[in-house]
């Protein structure tokens, strides 16, 4: 299978997806090596996951540049590697007091002479299915508190972005104790397929249309699905904010990473009174805004890594612009190089009807809708399939606050935007057709991963048959 280069359009690199066979292989592989890995203390595994973290840091130039290719975009691979020895050492320090306190042990029962207890069973065999948009980040971010419960992990990133999987191989390869129950594969659909068919919890990340296929997959099953899907993200900005630093944040919120973010901001609703000088300084600072073309280690913007989405936001500018919408900025799909690039696009007059207000867009651009009744604002932000993020932006905490709490989305920025991207900390569900399952962010990361067996210790005499005998409960039957 040939992967295309996002700088160049040459397909200068291939990939042998993975067959039924091969899938199942290693999955049978992982199984016979997970009880012994679950079957270590917490403070074992911790050893060994932080070996993973340095093994990680001596191979991160080799993962780096290969992510870089992967993605045409240089900086921000460095951000994605340098983060996820952080994460492993992060959850090495949170997980052994989260799982001691979700072990409750010796609770007397209701039951006088009944002792409980309750054990944290890990689903044996954890999977994962990654996107392209932040391939290491994504491919890692459930895997990671998997193998900490004790599950053994198998991961297949996205076939868009596969070269930075061979040298992460490298690095679990330095821990032969991790490289035992933790395996990166490449693939397609079909190998998705076969993953989903294979394990017992399974972690999708990507787009509404693929996460249903993988629902309905794991409900026939009767495995977890826990779905991180699209988003159409909001950012409410009240009359009392500052415009001028409203329309920063909402730049950066919007078009970081090239808007290719789940949790990019793509839609804006501006009160009227300060709509003007919002939209004035937005196109001003978005002209500043320089694509990384033709020198990577240069400007804010890279090209879409799949450059069918550039193509596809084309035609929602083209729809815009054919309903009234006026293109302030930007606006152009440019191939530059061989790669596809679109510079900030701030689109004003847009309206609700719009694919550019309701489909996702996944790319830099900004739609901006002028309102008059906060409430109307609300109603319309709320107006998506999507739940998973939004933000509000008003003068004080407490009035973008009590806005914030009539939004329809898992995680609300309070006066910024997009704060999902940096802080993992804070659980948060996917709103609507944005998810579906446990918050991977926060303890729930960790804890989602195991069954509660509960020890129910008889210190009495068990009950007998005899006890459950017709004629003991002659009164309550009112006889
Ligand atoms: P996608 O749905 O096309 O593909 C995602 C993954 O699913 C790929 O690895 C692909 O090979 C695999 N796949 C495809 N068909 C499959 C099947 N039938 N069974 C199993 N696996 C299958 O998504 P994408 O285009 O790679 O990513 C972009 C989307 O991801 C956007 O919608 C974006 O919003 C979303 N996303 C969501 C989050 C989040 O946390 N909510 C984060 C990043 C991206």
């Amino acid at each position: 299978m040939k992967v295309r280069n996002p700088r160049t359009g040459e397909t200068d690199y291939a990939i042998e997806p993975l067959g039924v066979a091969a899938v199942t292989a290693a999955t049978k592989r992982l199984r016979t090596n997970q009880p012994a890995w679950a079957a270590m203390p917490i403070a074992e595994r911790c050893t060994i996951m932080l070996r993973w973290a340095d093994a990680m840091e001596k191979h991160a130039g080799a993962i780096i540049e290969q992510l870089t290719i992967d993605t045409g975009r240089a900086g921000i691979a460095a951000i994605e590697v340098g983060g996820v020895p952080g994460t492993i050492r992060r959850w090495a320090a949170l997980a052994p007091d989260i799982i001691a306190q979700q072990s409750p042990c010796e609770i007397q029962s209701a039951n006088p002479t009944v002792v409980n207890s309750t054990r944290l069973v890990p689903f044996p065999l954890f999977g994962a299915i990654a996107p392209w948009n932040f391939p290491m980040t994504l491919s890692t971010i459930d895997a990671i508190p998997a193998l900490f419960a004790g599950c053994a992990a198998l991961v297949k990133p996205s076939e868009i972005t596969p070269r930075f999987v061979e040298p992460l191989k490298a690095s679990i390869a330095e821990v032969p104790e991790l490289a035992k129950v933790l395996e990166i594969i490449v693939g397609d659909a079909e190998t998705g397929q076969a993953l989903v068919a294979n394990v017992d919890y399974v972690c999708f990340t990507g787009s509404v249309a693929t996460g249903r296929k993988v629902a309905v997959a794991a409900a026939e099953a009767f495995i977890p699905a826990n779905l991180e899907l699209g988003g159409k993200d909001p950012m409410i900005i009240l009359a009392s904010a500052d415009p001028v630093e409203a329309a920063k944040t909402a730049l950066r919120a919007s078009i970081l990473a090239t808007g290719q973010a789940c949790q990019s901001i793509e839609r804006l609703y501006v009160a009227r009174a300060i709509y003007d000088q919002f939209l004035e300084t937005l196109v001003t600072e978005a002209e500043k805004v320089r694509l990384n073309y033709p020198d990577i280690n240069e400007g804010e913007i890279g090209p879409f890594i799949f450059a069918p989405q550039g193509h596809k936001i084309d035609e929602q500018i083209t729809e815009a612009k054919a309903k009234g919408a006026r293109i302030l900025t930007g606006g152009t799909v440019e191939i530059l190089g061989g790669g596809t690039y679109l510079r900030p696009t701030v689109i004003a007059d847009a309206t609700p009807d719009m694919a550019i207000i309701r489909d996702e867009s996944f790319g830099p651009v900004l739609p901006v809708i002028a309102f008059d009744s906060i409430d109307d604002a609300i109603a319309q932000a709320n107006d998506s399939i999507y739940g998973l993020s939004a933000a509000v932006i008003a003068g004080t905490t407490q009035e973008a606050e009590a806005v914030g709490v009539k939004l329809e989305a898992g995680a609300i920025s309070i006066n910024d935007g997009s704060m999902t991207a940096m802080v993992w900390d804070a659980e948060n569900s996917s709103f609507k057709m944005s998810g579906m399952g446990p918050s991977r962010m926060g303890e729930s990361g960790l804890t989602r991963f195991f069954r509660k067996q509960a020890l129910i210790r008889q210190t009495g005499t068990p009950a007998r048959i005899q006890d459950f005998a017709e004629e003991n409960f002659a009164g309550d039957k009112g006889q």
